[in-house]
């Protein structure tokens, strides 16, 4: 027979259509159904597709597809994260407005994704750049000030001297220069928006307990980030004046050990403490930090610098005086903007005080160590303390308590908890982004937009230049408006969001997509969310995630919703890789065309340099890309889905390989050739099924068994695509008649398989004349009848000793067996002529006769 060798992609418009015009997709409101809430991670619009993205859109639309045949009703949303630097740089660089620009990436992208047949509620379709979505971003904002969450406070910024503007960090380069005028980029300090995300602290590191469905490796990324410690917060008195200093400390054991105490350079006590004689070198030193970002001034690698203010404060538990220094490794930013320097304890105090020869006392012994001898390095484990007056003999733990508990009872300190976590800075001065509803009045300071004047346009008529402060301070007619308390003139702010704000909530906002009256309604947010699965790269694994989880406890506190986390179960998909060619020596990427081979080796075809091959992440400057566009023109979009999901699991790496890109086209055609095959041919028809066919009806519903695991529970898709190569392989060798056990296995087939392959099996499923679409059948169910085995193997034993096997049906009782035992082969051998005294049966197993000696 003929098999026409098929296209998807012919035919994909068409039933395309077909699909868009019986709303298949649009979310159902019949709240009879349970819901479920498939989601991936919105993109940014680049402009086009990447595997990634092909990747991460699939194997949601596989959970949403099975979920819709399993009689839920889903919601399937797809949205944009809109705003961006990228579109401000394009202006800058091409002369397009961002928002233009934006608008024509969306278009394209949105075609792309249309082509892969993924099953969204167009209808639900937001982008974060739309007034009427960002109204409610600003909404947000204003409700985070009402509630004492959103505030001003001073800030760094990198900030270029040449081109005067604020830059980001992406826009820095490694060697702490501008992206455009190649400027060194200095720290300034500006007026900047924080959200008080800290609040949060506590309950965003206990409620990781509650995340069964996510990633140990993601929740453990967010305990770290959070960085929960317990220790003793101690003050330090300023010999002759009123000052002190206060200090967060983990090991309030190695108090006595206190050489020196370190103020970060920009801590406020600075100017005061410093002694007139060190005025000159204390300058000069915060001076040359100003260039430097914390990464920079923290690394482990960079020796660790410092200056002397030239006063002393007093050690509490010593009573001694130890002198005060600043240095590059304290950040103001963290705890207090000041430690205790000991150096006999930790590594880096050590190597302070081994550079400016500060002493180093002892105070911890290592368990089992009765004499101080100098210390090499420095001894950070716990141990028994020495040199601490009536601390002396505890161990550090205990030391810790007594030593908190004195400081307490003294009044000098407190235990305290600290986080690493800081707030949440969201002030960006750029122009692609959601204005900060704000006003400065110098009568009334600073005062919130009315909600009823929201949203605040972004202004459209901006020239971008990347110089200067911020765009939108340069449109003076914006700037300017009257206070909306006093009325006097009065400046908005100019500051616009951290994109991050927008994707910290737009999950929330497909609930209910088109109100035009709220956020969303809180009735359908509660109905749908938590989102049920979540699909996105693990690069999110902390910041989006974290301001997520952040916004929705602030939401929920508001009274805006009844629940505290927003994702139950979260998959991170692995990287898409591509082959890639690297010269050894000098590190250059090459095309494929740029290398050749001699001798089994590789070579760089213009230098003759060795070449490297591997597999590395897709990247346009690695030459190692698939541009999707022409995986669906060459295979359709079912080939290239089902490679994708066929190649690894899904949290696994994916390696692109040609080769197994045909694989999974030769299987779509032979799926096409069995139905084809069958329409021309069906087997002959019979009442009652003959035995191969019951075999086959076995495996029909262990496919359905196992495909419904694969899809549903520990998602393996690669392995469910296996299970219906098996059982296509099955229905291809089938010879035979049919009982209608065959038309069972191709309808099971067909839909089983059209979550993965939605356009072939739309086309063959009307083909077999079925009027409604395959993706409204209802998903296959286990006959649980159907996977009991007809026959059992019985181990044949004779005195004990396993002399063969028999095949006999598993209904049959013993005396069958026994007789069915004695005519086999192993019967004949063993049994004839010989008096049988017992037969011992293992019901299932085993028949073991024991003959009389
Ligand atoms: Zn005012």
């Amino acid at each position: 027979m003929t098999s026409p060798r098929y296209q998807p992609a012919e035919l994909e418009p068409r039933w395309q259509n077909v699909w868009r015009e019986a709303h298949l997709y649009k979310t159902s409101t019949n709240t009879e159904q349970p819901k479920y809430y498939a989601l991936s991670m919105f993109p940014y619009p680049s402009g086009n597709l990447h595997m990634g993205h092909v990747r991460n859109y699939t194997i949601t639309d596989v959970i949403a597809r099975v979920r819709r045949m399993q009689g839920y009703r889903v919601l399937h949303p797809m949205g944009w994260d809109a705003f961006g630097l990228p579109a401000e740089n394009a202006a800058i660089d091409r002369g397009i407005h961002p928002a233009r620009w934006t608008e024509r990436n969306i278009a394209n992208m949105r075609r792309q994704l249309q082509s892969l047949g993924l099953s969204y509620d167009w209808e639900r379709e937001l982008a974060s750049c739309d007034p009427e979505y960002y109204r409610w971003t600003q909404w947000l904002f204003l409700q985070m000030w009402q509630m004492g969450l959103a505030y001003q406070k001073s800030a760094q910024v990198n900030w270029d001297p040449v081109d005067q503007t604020v830059l980001a960090n992406e826009q820095v380069d490694s060697e702490g220069r501008s992206w455009r005028s190649g400027a060194k980029v200095q720290q300034k300090l500006l007026k900047q928006w924080f959200l008080r995300i800290t609040h949060y602290a506590e309950e965003l590191l206990r409620d990781l307990d509650t995340l069964t469905g996510w990633p140990e490796r993601v929740k453990t990324m967010q305990a770290n980030w959070i960085g929960r410690s317990t220790g003793a917060y101690l003050e330090f008195p300023v010999v002759g004046r009123g000052e002190k200093i206060g200090v967060f400390t983990t090991r309030p054991d190695t108090v006595f050990g206190v050489s020196y105490l370190v103020l970060a350079p920009e801590h406020p006590l600075v100017g005061t403490l410093t002694a007139p004689a060190q005025q000159a070198q204390v300058q000069e030193f915060c001076q040359q930090l100003a260039h430097l970002s914390a990464e920079e001034r923290t690394a482990n690698d960079q020796p660790k610098r410092g200056v002397p203010l030239g006063t002393e404060a007093i050690n509490p538990f010593t009573q001694q005086p130890v002198p005060i220094w600043i240095a590059d490794y304290v950040l103001y930013e963290y705890g207090t903007g000041a430690v205790m320097g000991v150096p006999a304890h930790d590594e880096r105090d050590f190597a302070f005080a081994q550079q400016y020869h500060l002493p180093i006392t002892q105070v911890i012994l290592p368990p089992g160590v009765v004499e101080i001898t100098p210390l090499q390095q420095a001894y950070t484990e716990p141990g028994i303390l020495v040199n601490s007056g009536e601390f002396d003999g505890l161990d550090s733990l205990t030391a810790k308590e007594k030593i908190t508990q004195a400081a307490q009872e003294r009044g000098w300190g407190e235990e305290r908890v600290q986080y690493r976590l800081r707030d949440w800075l969201i002030s960006r001065q750029r122009y692609w982004g959601v204005p900060i509803p704000m006003i400065h009045c110098d009568h009334c300071g600073v005062v919130p937009v009315p909600e009823a004047d929201l949203p605040v346009l972004l202004p459209e008529n901006v020239t971008l230049t990347g110089r200067g402060l911020s765009p939108l301070a340069q449109l003076t007619e914006w700037v300017q408006v009257p206070c909306p308390q006093c009325g006097r003139p009065a400046r908005r702010e100019t500051d616009t969001m951290d994109t991050f704000i927008d994707s910290s909530w737009y999950f929330l906002r497909f609930a209910d997509a088109q109100n035009s009256q709220a956020i969303f309604a809180s009735e359908k947010a509660n109905d749908w969310l938590p989102v049920d699965q979540y699909v996105g790269g693990i690069e999110h694994a902390i910041l989006h995630l974290l301001y997520s989880r952040f916004i929705t406890k602030v939401l929920r506190d508001r009274g805006l919703i009844n629940f505290g986390e927003p994702f139950q179960r979260l998959l991170t998909q692995g990287m898409v890789q591509g082959l890639t060619y690297k010269t050894v020596q000098t590190g250059k990427y090459l095309t494929s065309e740029q290398v050749i081979y001699k001798n089994g080796e590789c070579y760089d075809k213009e230098t003759n340099e060795p070449v490297a091959i591997f597999y590395e992440k897709m990247s346009k400057s690695k030459y190692n890309g698939v541009d999707p566009e022409q995986v669906l023109a060459k295979y359709g979009a079912d080939t290239a889905r089902m490679f994708i999901l066929f190649k690894a699991p899904p949290e696994k790496d994916l390696e692109w390989d040609d080769a197994d890109v045909e694989g999974q086209f030769r299987f779509l055609q032979r799926v096409w050739r069995l139905v084809q095959n069958y329409r021309e041919h069906p087997p002959k028809r019979v009442a009652e099924s003959p035995p191969n066919e019951r075999n086959l009806r076995r495996v029909i519903h262990q496919t359905i068994q196992a495909v419904t695991a694969d899809t549903t529970g520990e998602y393996q898709f690669n392995t469910a695509i296996a299970s219906l190569m098996k059982l296509t392989n099955e229905l291809t060798d089938y010879q035979g008649d049919n009982s209608g056990i065959f038309d069972e296995g191709i309808r099971v087939l067909l839909t089983l398989l059209a979550p993965f392959a939605p356009h072939i099996t739309e086309e063959l499923w009307h083909q077999l004349g079925h009027e409604d679409s395959i993706h409204r059948q209802a998903w296959p169910q286990v006959d649980q009848q159907a996977l009991v085995v007809d026959e059992i193997t019985l181990v044949i034993q004779i005195m004990g000793k396993t002399r063969g096997t028999i095949i006999a049906p598993s209904q049959a009782d013993q005396a069958t067996l026994e007789q069915l035992a004695k005519n086999s082969d192993v019967g004949q051998r063993y049994l004839q002529g010989q008096t049988i005294k017992k037969v011992i049966y293992v019901p299932g197993k085993l028949l073991n006769f024991v003959l009389a000696s």
